[in-house]
């Protein structure tokens, strides 16, 4: 097992801490910096920095960040959503190292969705009921991984099938 420790630090954003949110760092007793390249290839990290080695992963309007020593997430809603996030974290890491043989090492982030593909599929009618000023700047939103499909309640039927189906091969589920 490479990781098999770590020790977790909860706080709330500095700048406002009013915010409904937290921010977890997981600070790893073990040195993971040789598997970030393979797990950037398994589960197809947004970005990944070569020195110092970091990969970030995008999803449902988190960003979860992985370094050597640490692992940070944002926007959570409570410490057990911070507990689940890194404990699957943890699990990937390991069982990543455990298969990096069959694994092709990555070192740069995996193709993003595409703002006109996402617009395409929402009902393009700038209503504002997602809190948003137009679909446009919705569907940038979505391509981040800020928001889902669910997010947009004109949204439904087929539509909101396909747009599911397109955004299921950029993200993934903890
Ligand atoms: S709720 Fe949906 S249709 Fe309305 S502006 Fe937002 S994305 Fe567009």
């Amino acid at each position: 097992m490479l990781l098999k420790s770590y020790t977790k630090e909860i706080s709330r954003p500095a700048c406002n801490p009013s915010f409904q949110s937290l921010h977890c760092i997981a600070h790893l007793d073990q040195d993971i910096g040789e598997v970030l390249p393979y797990l950037n290839a398994s589960l197809g990290g947004f970005e990944y920095l070569k020195d110092p080695p970091a990969v970030t992963f995008r999803t449902q309007g988190k960003i979860i960040t992985v370094h050597p020593r640490e692992i940070a997430v944002n926007a959570l809603r409570d410490e057990q959503e911070a507990d689940k996030i890194v404990e699957w974290m943890k699990r990937e890491i390991n069982e990543t190292w455990e298969k990096r043989d069959e694994i092709t090492p990555r070192y740069e982030g995996a193709p993003k969705p595409k703002v006109f593909e996402i617009l395409k599929l929402l009902p393009k009618t700038n209503c504002r009921e997602c809190g948003f000023p137009t679909c446009m700047v919705f569907a940038a939103k979505i391509a981040e991984g800020a928001k889902g499909s669910e997010d947009c309640p004109a949204l439904e039927g087929e539509k909101s099938e396909k747009l599911k189906d397109y955004m299921s091969g950029f993200r993934f589920d903890y």
